[in-house]
């Protein structure tokens, strides 16, 4: 895992809340930013977090890398803590969050949660902002979500980088899920990430990383083999979206999970575009087959139970 310069504090979490980034100068007395606020259920978590690393003091800023539940599901908890706190999201959905438009900032469609927030400012691509010791350009980077922006601080070549690269891999790519094309903005994303040139990444998921190269290598591949083959991007969209919901609840009767993804007009959508060939039943049972051959839930009597 590489070093982190001083004054960033990354509190790695799992998949079901994203990564937060702690962003204060080196001596830690100026204001402090966070960077995403994880998934709603580990909201506490995420409070006790902050407060520990700030030692009682007052988070001043508070940014979102894009506006999915597990990255801004820890946003209303902070602001109802920290009440001064200034909350910066991308421009791209504003109005939605403004109007808290649940189809919009996808928490209907995924069927996920998402407490109301407010925000107060935007992060414009191609803007400088002063976070903790650094300075960070915020970029567009749209494919995993059309309005996802990346932070760069090019003195320290630190790449904030979302969903839009992983160690292995990136964001399931949501527009595609509607029906609209998006992998082509994936690569110029990717792209867009090798012209940064970050010595180092921080993933909206799993460890901080300094082997961009490989790392971009394997997101082209992955990349490459959804756009020769989009059906298998879709299997791959509905099995996150079904583990997501397991990891949410940890345990749920299995008839209660497919009547879940039933009424989910992801599933819905994924379905009628890709798995006509199965009715919708039989479709669900097969995912959930498949997260048990992979190990990713298992049965105990009629629950299905994460793993
Ligand atoms: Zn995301």
């Amino acid at each position: 895992m590489p070093c982190l310069p001083a004054g960033v504090v990354l509190f790695e979490r799992g998949w079901l809340s994203s990564n937060n980034l702690l962003l204060t100068d080196l001596r830690g007395t100026g204001p402090a930013a966070l960077v995403d606020s994880g998934y709603c259920t580990h909201a506490a978590q995420t409070l006790a977090l902050v407060d520990q690393a700030l030692d009682g003091a007052p988070l001043d800023r508070l940014l979102n890398t894009h506006l999915h539940s597990d990255h801004c599901g820890g946003n209303a908890a902070l602001q109802q803590r920290y009440p001064a706190l200034q909350t910066a999201i991308p421009p791209g959905q504003a109005q939605a969050v403004r109007d808290w438009d649940a189809h919009a900032l996808s928490y209907a469609p995924t069927g996920q949660l998402c407490p109301r927030f407010h925000f107060d400012s935007l992060l414009q691509p191609g803007q400088e902002v002063a976070l903790g010791a650094g300075h960070w350009q915020v970029h567009a980077a749209p494919g995993h979500d059309p309005h996802a922006v990346l932070l760069f601080e090019p003195s320290w070549r630190l790449l904030v980088a979302g969903d839009a690269l992983w160690h292995n891999g990136f964001g399931v790519v949501f527009p595609e899920l509607e029906g609209a094309s998006a992998f082509a903005e994936v690569g110029a994303s990717l792209d867009l990430i090798e012209r940064l040139a970050p010595a180092t990444v921080v993933p909206g998921h799993g460890g901080a990383f300094d082997d961009v190269g490989p790392a971009l290598e394997r997101a082209r591949r992955r990349l490459d083999g959804f756009v020769a083959a989009p059906r298998k991007h879709a299997l791959y969209a509905a099995k996150v979206l079904l583990k997501f919901k397991l990891l949410e609840l940890q345990s749920i009767p299995e008839a209660e999970l497919l009547a879940w993804a039933r009424r989910t007009p992801y599933f819905q959508t994924l379905h009628a575009r890709h798995f006509t060939d199965a009715p919708m039943d039989a479709w669900g049972l097969a995912l959930v087959e498949d997260l048990l051959r992979s190990g990713a839930a298992a049965r105990e009597g009629t629950l299905l139970v994460n793993r």
